[in-house]
């Protein structure tokens, strides 16, 4: 026990010791700290930003600031699966505390999370102080005079409560904090999809009932190192929301950067890349099982913010709350043009709906700023291959940004598409984000394409819960009839786009992909040899083309020539009494 008490202590100083070198910062925003005499301190700050308080301590401050402010209000989204409160507070100077009286504010809603990985918590010890600061302390009063603040302190409140100091082992502070994922060990931002978490179907419905004019997820990255201590970006105007994202990119960055600026703080583009004064940056479209990719598909503006995990913490929680001031202060300024741009996003109806991107090859990447650091590579003897050491001394140059911007696949969307009653499960789904549909009363017999699936391929081991699957599909018209309760989902909706990702096979987070539909894979009735052999037989005598076209087969395919059963099972398929349904995707399409 000793031992491991010695042991212990001498990895989270050789953890502290061994990260990259920090560059030294003494931004304008310190001064945004009061001292520990203040009444209003907040637990971090009280510790001048070493820790981060547990999840009692956080919502026992915020229940004080409520009960000392008549511009807030707390209200608990859902239940997690151990049973504690997701908590969101509401700031509102006309106290609009209900979805309607927000709404008829006419200002900005602005709904931002922290510690949807636990472990990544800077956002909710810059959420106390700016709330603070909003409110009795009245520093930033005005802030509310142009929007309203939704703030969900901690978004996965059980993962934040497995809280050690052996959490993050890249992270520069605090020095405790909790885990990446909830109780069940999911991993909250990848399940905006099939919303397994009771987390997740909490905060949907909250994007529901709120209906935020902008949603932010607040996280801390780790990866390369580099100057930039807030990055932050959203899915580029190939995505889902084009008016959206080039609202983003033309009315929103550029004021937000300055205000960071002007704090001391060094804002950048989200890195992804292993070498960035190299390689650049490297930006994809976000899936809609991530949060910003979630919000693109449903027109809701997104923003992911990525903190840099090398800066300390006290940097990191202050240029959050940078960020969050100004952003509030920007859609102040810019609501009109972003109710717009959402309203012209929910009008829209896409010929097609892309699937897949990739960097176009024939476009030269726009250079771009880069503020790097340093860095050596050497031989490693422990791995015998080259080690990158982060050196600690800035570098600007200029580099590459390659966006993913040209459409590799898409779909067309139907008029709308058929869900049958038997999918309670999947129908469910839809409820629970909002697409609306008809249920029939009645069977009804409808004109519809479905898909064949052929060569469906499982995924090797479990993801996020998942067994994933992906398959070819070939389109068949039919004539289908489906029965009482089934489900009519049109296209011709503001969620047209997030129900064709849902239900598309070919979409990467379908739930068909997320195997929901997994057991109409499986052909169930069988052929006894001792029948199908004198059928097969009997077959060939009586039709010459059929006998024909075995015989080519026999001759060209040898895994088919040596395989009896295979033999008698491509005449079982081709009566009558093999599964017409075989392998046939439930969900149909209304061209
Ligand atoms: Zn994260």
């Amino acid at each position: 026990m000793l031992t491991a008490l010695l042991l212990s202590a001498t990895l989270t100083s050789a953890q502290t010791a061994l990260l990259p070198p920090a560059i030294p910062w003494n931004g304008a925003s310190r001064a945004l700290m009061v001292p520990a005499s203040d009444p209003w301190v907040t637990p971090s700050e009280a510790t001048q930003f070493r820790k981060t308080p547990h999840y009692d301590e956080t919502i026992a401050y915020l229940n004080r600031l409520v009960k000392a402010s008549p511009n807030l209000k707390m209200i608990s989204l859902g239940k997690s699966a151990e049973g504690r409160d997701v908590w969101m507070v509401i700031a509102s100077k006309e106290r609009a505390f209900t979805p309607d009286a927000l709404r008829r504010t006419n200002k900005a809603i602005v709904l931002a999370q922290a510690g949807i990985h636990a472990g990544e918590i800077d956002g909710k010890d810059a959420g106390l102080m700016l709330l603070r600061d909003m409110t009795v302390r009245g520093t930033k009063r005005d802030l509310l005079d142009g929007a309203n603040f939704l703030f969900v302190p901690i978004f996965n409140v059980d993962g934040h409560e497995r809280f050690n100091r052996w959490f993050r082992i890249n992270q520069r502070g605090p020095e405790e904090g909790g885990w990446r994922t909830n109780a069940r060990n999911l991993n909250l931002n990848r399940d905006y999809v099939k919303a397994d978490a009771e987390e997740m179907q909490a905060m949907i419905r909250a994007l529901r009932t709120w209906q935020p004019d902008l949603y932010i997820d607040l996280h801390v990255t780790d990866g390369a190192d580099y100057q930039y201590d807030v990055t932050f970006g959203w899915n580029s105007a190939a995505g889902y929301s084009p008016a959206i994202s080039r609202w983003l990119d033309t009315n929103y960055r550029s004021s937000v950067d300055a205000g960071l600026r002007e704090m001391g703080h060094i804002p950048g583009p989200l890195i992804f890349t292993d070498d960035p004064l190299a390689a650049g940056v490297a930006l994809g479209q976000s899936d809609p099982r991530l949060s910003h990719g979630y919000g693109d598909a449903r027109h809701i503006p997104s923003i992911l913010v990525e903190n840099h995990s090398l800066k300390p913490y006290d940097q990191r929680v202050l240029g959050m709350y940078v960020f969050l001031e100004h952003t509030l202060r920007t859609i102040a300024r810019e609501l009109a043009p972003l109710r717009t741009a959402i309203a012209t996003e929910r009008a829209r109806r896409p010929e097609s709906v892309p699937l897949t991107w990739k960097v176009p090859a024939d476009v030269q990447p726009q250079q771009v700023e880069i503020l790097g650091v340093e860095s050596r590579k050497t031989l490693s003897p422990i791995t015998g291959d080259v080690q990158v050491e982060w050196l600690g001394k800035p570098v600007t140059t200029r580099a590459p940004m390659r966006v993913a911007s040209e459409v590799t696949s898409s779909v067309k969307p139907p008029r709308a598409y058929w869900v049958p009653a038997a999918w309670q499960e999947v129908i469910a789904k839809l409820d629970l984000h909002g697409i609306a549909y008809e249920r029939i009363a009645a069977p009804r017999e409808v004109d519809v394409t479905m898909y064949r699936l052929s060569n469906p391929k499982h995924d090797t081991s479990q993801f996020e819960g998942h067994v994933r699957v992906t398959t070819t599909t070939t389109p068949e018209k039919r004539k289908e009839r489906f029965p009482a309760g089934s489900v009519r989902v049109s296209t011709d909706k503001p969620l047209g786009t997030l129900a064709t990702l849902l239900l598309e096979p070919s979409s990467g987070d379908s739930f068909f992909q997320w195997g929901y539909f997994n057991s109409i894979l499986a052909v169930t009735e069988y052929v006894e040899d001792y029948i199908m052999e004198p059928m097969a037989e009997r077959m060939l005598a009586e039709d010459p083309k059929l006998a024909e076209e075995f015989r080519a087969k026999v001759e060209s395919d040898a895994a088919f020539r040596g395989d009896s059963r295979a033999r008698l099972w491509w005449f079982y398929q081709r009566t009558p009494f093999y599964d017409e349904r075989a392998r046939l995707y439930p969900v149909a399409r209304e061209e």
